[in-house]
């Protein structure tokens, strides 16, 4: 009896062999130095930042190259629920506009190189896992969870490396035919990689962010196939999806560097070329005083669905990425204000190497600058799209009147230095309220009166002015101008510099009459434009306003 005896008696169906495979995927038709990357995320019903980020290098590699990137969904742990899961990376990379060039949707395949669900390529793992035992590189192993438990508090009340190694790796020593006496009677089992290495000797491998690395053999007969649902292990599917599909770089998480050494031994006993790897920094922020992953269970912003609840445009969130992404983007993206962000040439060696900061307040920053520079039929889109499926009653406030909701947005907009009030959709409602009626009468009204807080005055000054001065006609300078007139007329000053110098000579200033009207008529100290403001809410609505006062 032999290996192939074996195989067989594993693998009574297999008949395809690696070849056929290899004509079946044959190489890509892409000109040369084009890259192939995709994204494998596992279907797990959450969309971490971090894979999104993964997402967008595969993307920039692929797109900078003239390449291609696929989505591969790695769904081998076929206990979750999946439909859903998958909904959610497809909604996520759509949203973002991010599109895999090759997919497998709601049953429809893009791409030649699929299927690409892993759990629909079973006969494929199994044609490889054949191949293995055939060449004597890999076993079953019969050890049941009690022996490995055993294995394992015996190796660690030793302090020796935990694992399936060496003299530990005892189904190696099983004689074939006990192997295939146990197999034809049912006996349970997993397939294990026979490793070769030696976990002392070290040797030297490239990856493109961390550079030279310097690691330890593999030397673990670690489980390329589960016993259940005969479904292959992270390690073995990926070697042999990246090696059918073309892969030219792996983009994932830094959290798989430890297993690198088992990938590449795999590889070399296949006899196959080891794609680039790209391992990715940690996202990480700061808490107090310490730095930290971002991570799944403290931070909602670790997951992809909280940008777009709240509202951010999805160049901000990508704008955000890229500057961490390259260090050398911001740069290039200052002196390339108009170029759109994919035509930036993505670097792995410009990585940090050591973990990557993305700040929500740096986001904001950019998000609030991205939008400022929309247009009010922009932001009138989006704050449409978003509050149709956030806050479906603001939503029908502001396309009651469409054009005097853009009037709105429009203040201080479309102009040379425009107004960066807005980081994300969510902001305008609390920013804006008060220019509807609606919710103006609505809210429970706190007014912010400042230095001038008695209702006497306040009541003198919003009946001076609007009985006579004010006139929605006026232009701005009119407007100022008399309420400075105002001002002097009811012993306010204008004079800010005397009065900064001894605010308490005077009994107030133009700024805090201004203020009695800016609150009067929105509640609120801090405002936009107030003579735009006006203008808007019109002569009537604003009389109603002071009387409310
Ligand atoms: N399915 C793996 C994960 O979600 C992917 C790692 C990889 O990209 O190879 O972590």
């Amino acid at each position: 009896m032999n290996y192939k005896d074996l195989a067989d008696a594993i693998f009574p169906n297999i008949t395809k062999t690696i070849a056929d495979y290899e004509k079946e995927y044959p190489a890509r038709n892409l000109k040369e130095g084009a890259k192939v990357t995709r994204f494998a995320p596992s279907p797990t019903g959450y969309m971490h930042l971090g894979g999104f980020y993964q997402a967008l290098i595969d993307y920039m590699l692929a797109k900078n190259s003239d390449g291609l990137f696929y989505l591969r969904i790695e769904d081998t742990d076929t206990k979750r629920e999946v439909k859903e899961a998958v909904d959610l990376i497809y909604d996520t990379l759509n949203h973002y506009n991010i599109i895999p060039n090759e997919s497998e949707y709601n049953g429809e395949i893009k791409g030649n190189y699929g299927p690409y669900f892993q759990s629909e390529r079973k006969e494929i793992y199994h044609t490889f896992i054949k191949h293995l035992i055939e060449i004597g590189r890999a076993y079953p192993c019969f050890c049941t969870k009690e022996e490995l438990d055993e294995l394992r508090n015996h190796q660690e009340a030793r302090k020796f490396r935990t694992g399936y190694y060496g003299r530990y790796a005892k189904c190696r020593l099983l004689p074939i035919e006990n192997q295939i006496e146990k197999i034809k009677n049912g006996e349970e089992f997993v397939i294990r990689f026979k490793s070769e290495g030696n976990f002392d000797l070290k040797f030297k491998t490239d990856d493109q962010v961390k550079g030279t690395l310097e690691l330890s053999q593999n030397d673990e007969d670690f489980v390329i196939m589960k016993s259940d649902d005969k479904l292959p292990t992270y390690h073995f599917a990926h070697v042999v999806d990246d090696y059918l599909m073309h892969t030219t770089h792996v983009v994932r998480g830094e959290e798989w560097l430890s297993s690198l050494p088992k990938h590449l031994e795999l590889f070399k006993a296949f006899g196959f070329k080891t794609p680039k790897y790209v391992h990715t920094p940690l996202l990480i922020k700061k808490d107090g005083n310490s730095v930290r992953k971002i991570s799944k269970r403290k931070d909602p912003e670790a997951s992809m669905t909280y940008y777009k609840d709240d509202g951010y445009p999805a160049l901000s969130v990508i704008e955000a990425l890229m500057t961490i992404i390259n260090s050398n983007y911001e740069e290039w993206h200052t002196a390339n204000p108009d170029k759109r962000f994919d035509e930036f040439e993505y670097n792995p060696k410009k990585m940090s190497s050591s973990g990557a900061f993305f700040d929500l307040d740096k986001l904001d920053n950019i998000s609030k600058n991205i939008i400022s520079k929309m247009t009010k039929d922009e932001v009138f889109n989006y704050l449409d799209e978003w509050t149709k499926e956030y806050d479906l009653e603001f939503n029908a406030i502001i396309n009651k009147d469409v054009n005097y909701t853009k009037a709105i947005l429009n203040i201080e907009r479309e102009q040379k230095k425009p107004r960066k009030d807005f980081g994300k959709w969510k902001d305008v409602k609390p920013a804006i309220w008060y220019m509807f009626n609606e919710l103006f009468d609505k809210t429970e009204l706190s007014y912010e009166w400042g230095k001038i807080n008695n209702i006497d005055d306040i009541k003198e000054i919003l009946n001076t002015y609007f009985n006579d001065y004010y006139d929605v006609n006026d232009d701005k300078d009119t407007w100022f101008n008399k309420v400075k007139e105002l001002t002097e007329r009811l012993g306010y000053t204008t004079d800010m510099k005397a009065y900064k110098e001894n605010p308490d000579n005077f009994k107030g200033s133009v700024a805090d009459v201004s203020t009695v009207i800016r609150v009067a008529v929105t509640t609120k100290s801090m405002t936009p434009d107030l003579y735009e403001i006006l203008k808007l809410l019109g002569k009537e609505e604003i009389l109603r306003r002071i009387n409310r006062v």
